[in-house]
């Protein structure tokens, strides 16, 4: 069972109802905001997750 965290505030949020599809990927957000916060710029977010997992391994 995956953990989808909200890639705004980092919050895990796989139960929400409230989602975004970008590039054919489903974001999870725990809150509207967080969801118009990633559609006003979503490169920015989708950057900063995919960045992060490729630098911890
Ligand atoms: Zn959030």
């Amino acid at each position: 069972m995956a953990i989808e965290k909200d890639p705004v505030c980092g919050m895990e949020c796989t139960s929400s109802k409230i989602t975004s599809v970008y590039k054919g990927k489903t974001y999870y957000f725990c809150s509207e905001s967080c969801k118009i916060s990633f559609e006003l710029d979503p490169e920015k977010y989708v950057a900063k997750i995919s960045g992060t997992e490729e630098k911890n391994k």
